[in-house]
């Protein structure tokens, strides 16, 4: 199997972060926890968690967002910092390299401010171990010099409020994960709610769109707002290509349909990863690291950005020993789903008798 066979890189339904989403982040990005659609019960409990902190002026509690990528974790962040009314540092787990670059973005922190930390899991040890007791007592430990004349020195740091967006809350420590106060798992989108995050970008972005429209790209954006926004942009393009109005149904079906992109937002990167598991592994169950190698991704990447999608939707299971794709998929594939054998009588022919 040949890497060039899935051009990873390109794909439009892919939930990372792409150069072409820079522009939609500026603008698309909801401002205030009211503007920021779906994932209802988190919103309801930062609510409260948010108003009582500000009736109490204190600074919020640590919080840990996980989720898939896309799902709105940095700009719930900033949302968070917004309705605290304080500022905001963004950084990620890879950028912090040493204890002394984590050690500058804390001493800079105002009393208040949110530090949030994309990718947290990605942090190294040593690093982690300069932001526990940041996290708790606002303090930073340093060690001075080398050898016998080190020691070591507590700096205090204001009262910051740490944000840590993870795609995946198993990988952290546990040390680090119980030093959050509170824990918000963001989950996929509904397709309505995804059509109103359609709608209402298409506001923003001057495009005309009508409520079928909005669904139809809804529909195909794999539960994720980046996908929805970044759809809706390529469905413009087709739209005003094609001198018509407005995007309705029929528009946005036809400029998916180009774009190779399926009524369940499936892409030929997800159909040949599932072909890939029933042409060469039987329908599996096949190990995440051997799909990987064969399909020429990271396991992390097939785990993090494949998967939950192709599982909410169950096409993939997963079982003890690998990943299977169900029968729904091979329905969808239009291929035969290979009924399972009836298992073998263990008897061996004329030996029932000796028990009758
Ligand atoms: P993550 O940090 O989880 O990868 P982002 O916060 O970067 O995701 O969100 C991706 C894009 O999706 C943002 O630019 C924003 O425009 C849009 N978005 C995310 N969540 C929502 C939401 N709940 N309502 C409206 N737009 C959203």
């Amino acid at each position: 199997m040949q890497e060039e066979e899935f051009d990873l890189e390109n794909r439009i339904v892919s939930t990372s972060y792409g150069p072409e989403d820079a522009e939609s982040d500026l603008s698309l990005r909801p401002k205030t926890l009211s503007e920021y659609i779906g994932q209802t019960k988190t919103k309801e409990n930062l609510k409260v968690f948010i108003e009582a902190a500000k009736m109490r002026k204190e600074t919020l509690d640590h919080v840990l967002l996980y989720g898939p990528p896309g799902l709105g974790k940095t700009t719930l962040s900033a949302i968070i910092a917004a309705e605290m009314g304080v500022n905001i540092r963004i950084t990620s787990g890879p950028a912090i390299e040493k204890q002394g670059d984590l050690a500058a973005l804390l001493t800079n922190l105002s009393e208040g401010d949110v530090l949030f930390i994309d990718e947290i899991h990605r942090l190294n040890r040593s690093v982690e171990e300069i932001l526990y007791p940041a996290m708790e007592d606002y303090s930073l430990d340093l060690i001075i010099g080398k050898g016998p004349a080190a020691r070591s020195i507590r700096l205090p740091l204001a009262k910051f409020t740490l944000i840590g967006a993870t795609t995946r809350a198993g990988q952290l420590s546990t040390p680090l994960r119980d030093r959050f106060g509170v824990t918000f798992k963001l989950d996929l989108y509904t397709p309505e709610e995804l059509a109103q995050i359609v709608v209402r970008s298409a506001g923003i972005l001057n495009i005309e769109i009508d409520r079928n429209g909005a669904l139809e790209i809804a529909s195909r954006s794999r539960g994720t707002p980046r996908i929805a926004n970044r759809l809706l942009k390529r469905v413009r393009d087709f739209a005003q290509f094609e001198n018509e109005g407005a995007i309705t149904e029929r528009m946005a079906m036809y400029a998916l349909s180009k774009l190779d992109i399926d009524e369940l937002g499936l892409d030929n990167t997800d159909r040949k990863m599932m072909e890939t598991i029933i042409k060469y592994y039987g329908g599996g169950p096949v190990g995440l690291e051997t799909l990987a190698a064969t399909v020429g991704e990271e396991a992390v990447t097939l785990e993090d950005v494949y998967e939950p999608y192709l599982m909410q939707i169950g096409f993939i299971s997963r079982t003890p020993r690998g990943r299977c794709v169900t029968r729904a998929a091979y329905e969808h594939l239009g291929l035969k789903f290979p009924e399972p054998q009836p298992r073998q009588s263990a008897e061996i022919p004329g030996q029932a008798s000796l028990f009758d």
